[in-house]
C-alpha cells in the first residue's frame, strides 16, 4: 500500500526567476514546507510564492501524498501515475525545490485518504517522510485548504495537528503557518470557505508560475473550468488587486510568531 518515492532534487537551473535575485531578509531565511495532498496543488496554492522564497535565498521543501493513475471527465482521458509522477519531478527541477518526498502512489489508495488513520498521515508530516518536520526543521509551512476533495481535508486536518504548539526544545517549530488557496474552494459548504489575511506577492513571480503549472501538462483543462491556467492566472491577479499589487497569493495565516 505504501510507496516511498523520493524526487531527488538536480541541480538544474531552468527559467529567468533564478537570475534576479530577490531583495528580501524575511524570506531569505525562510525553511519552507509545502504540503500538498496532490501533485499540482503546491503550483495551484503556492507556486509564485516558492517562486518568491527561492529567489530570496530561501529554502523550500515539498511532501506530497498521493498520486496515483487517474480518469478524468474530460472525454475519459486517463493519466497513468508514472506521467505524474515525471511531471512532478520536472516542477522540482524547475522551481529549484530542495527536497521533495512523494508518499504514496497506490492507485487504490488515491482520492481514498480520508480512509487512513489521520494518525498515519501525521506520523508522514511529522516524522517519517524524508522533508518531514523533525528532519526538515521548517520555519514556515503551507498546508493546503480544506475542500469537497476528500483527500485535501485529511491532509488539511493532519497537518493542522502536526503543527500544533508545543515546547520548542522537543520539537522544531514552526512560527509561520499558513492554509493555501485551490481554484476550486468556490464549491464549498463552510463557511467562511476561505477568508485571506495574508497575501504573497508574486507580480514578478506570475509568468513562473504559469510555465510551472504548464509543467502538470496532464492537468490541463479547459478555458472554463475552475483549474484551468486562464483560470489560475485570474485568481492570481485578483488576490493581487485585495493587497492593491499586480499578482498574489493568498493565505489564511493560522500563526506568525516573532
Ligand atoms: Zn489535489
Amino acid at each position: 500500500m505504501r510507496n516511498q518515492l523520493q524526487l531527488k532534487k538536480r541541480r538544474v537551473i531552468l527559467g529567468a526567476m533564478h537570475k534576479k535575485k530577490e531583495r528580501n531578509p524575511f524570506l531569505e531565511k525562510q525553511r519552507l514546507l509545502v504540503i500538498a495532498p496532490h501533485p499540482d496543488d503546491e503550483v495551484l496554492g503556492v507556486g509564485g510564492t516558492i517562486a518568491k522564497v527561492k529567489a530570496a535565498g530561501g529554502k523550500v521543501f515539498l511532501l506530497v501524498f498521493s498520486a496515483g493513475d487517474l480518469k478524468f471527465y474530460d472525454g475519459g482521458r486517463a493519466v497513468p501515475k508514472e506521467t505524474r509522477k515525471k511531471e512532478l519531478a520536472k516542477i522540482v527541477r524547475f522551481l529549484d525545490i530542495d527536497g521533495c518526498d512523494l508518499i504514496y502512489d497506490d492507485t487504490d489508495l488515491h482520492l481514498r485518504l480520508d480512509r487512513l488513520p489521520r494518525r498515519d498521515l501525521i506520523a508522514q508530516i511529522e516524522r517519517e517522510s524524508a522533508v518531514s518536520i523533525d528532519k526538515i526543521k521548517p520555519t514556515a509551512i503551507a498546508i493546503p485548504a480544506p475542500s469537497y476533495n476528500q483527500d485535501h481535508t485529511a491532509v488539511f486536518e493532519a497537518a493542522f495537528t502536526a503543527v500544533r504548539p508545543h515546547v520548542r526544545r522537543f520539537k522544531p517549530f514552526q512560527d509561520l503557518v499558513l492554509v493555501y488557496e485551490n481554484p476550486t474552494l468556490s464549491w464549498n459548504v463552510r463557511k467562511p470557505i476561505f477568508r485571506p489575511n495574508f497575501y504573497v506577492d508574486i507580480s514578478r513571480y506570475l509568468d513562473t508560475k504559469k510555465k510551472a503549472l504548464a509543467l502538470h501538462g496532464s492537468q490541463k483543462r479547459e478555458k472554463t473550468h475552475q483549474c484551468s491556467l486562464e483560470n489560475v492566472i485570474d485568481l492570481a491577479r485578483v488576490r493581487g488587486k485585495e493587497a492593491s499589487v499586480e499578482a498574489a497569493e493568498a493565505f489564511m495565516c493560522y500563526r506568525f510568531v516573532t
